[in-house]
C-alpha cells in the first residue's frame, strides 16, 4: 500500500483537525458538563484566553463560577454539606445568579460593578474577559467564599 506523501505542515493542519473533530465528539456525547456547555457551546482554543490573564485564584474562582460547583449555598445543599439551600437574605436559593445578579445584601458592592447590571447575561459575564474578572471580583468581595478570604483580587 502506497502512503501518501504529505508536508509537515499539512500533517499538523490534519492532527489539529482532527484532535477538535475529536474533542468536540466527546465534548457533545458527554453525559456529564451539561451546565458548563450552557457558556461554552463547543471546545475551542478562545476559551483559554479568558483565563489567560486571570491569577490563579481569579481563574479557580471562575471555573467554579461557570461549573456550579462553588460554595454557595445551593451546591452545599445538594452535596449535603448544609440543610439549606437558601440564601441568607431569604428570598431565593443562593446561586451564582442570584448572588450576581439579585441579592439585596450586596446592593452597595454590586454598585460598583456596572457589568453586573440588569441587562446582563450570566453566560455574557462568564465569557467575557472584563466581565469575568468583574464577576470573579465581585464575588470575593462578598465573602461568600471562605477559601477566597486570603486571595488578593485586581481592582476593577
Ligand atoms: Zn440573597
Amino acid at each position: 500500500m502506497a502512503q501518501e506523501l504529505i508536508s509537515p505542515q499539512e500533517q499538523k493542519q490534519r492532527l489539529k483537525g482532527w484532535v477538535l473533530e475529536e474533542c468536540t465528539r466527546q465534548w457533545n456525547g458527554s453525559e456529564t458538563g451539561a451546565y458548563v456547555r450552557r457558556y461554552l457551546a463547543s471546545p475551542a482554543a478562545t476559551v483559554l484566553s479568558t483565563y489567560k490573564a486571570l491569577t490563579k485564584p481569579l481563574s479557580s474562582m471562575l471555573t467554579q463560577m461557570r461549573t456550579n460547583k462553588i460554595g454557595l449555598a445551593t451546591f452545599l445543599h445538594k452535596i449535603k454539606v448544609t440543610d439549606d439551600p437558601y440564601c441568607d437574605c431569604g428570598t431565593a436559593e443562593q446561586t451564582v445568579s442570584h448572588v450576581l445578579f439579585d441579592c439585596t445584601l450586596f446592593t452597595t458592592i454590586r454598585s460598583e460593578y456596572p457589568e453586573l447590571s440588569a441587562s446582563s447575561t450570566l453566560k455574557g459575564l462568564l465569557t467575557e474577559s472584563k466581565a469575568a474578572l468583574a464577576a470573579s471580583s465581585f464575588m470575593q468581595r462578598t465573602g461568600l467564599l471562605k477559601q477566597f478570604r486570603y486571595s488578593s483580587f485586581p481592582t476593577v
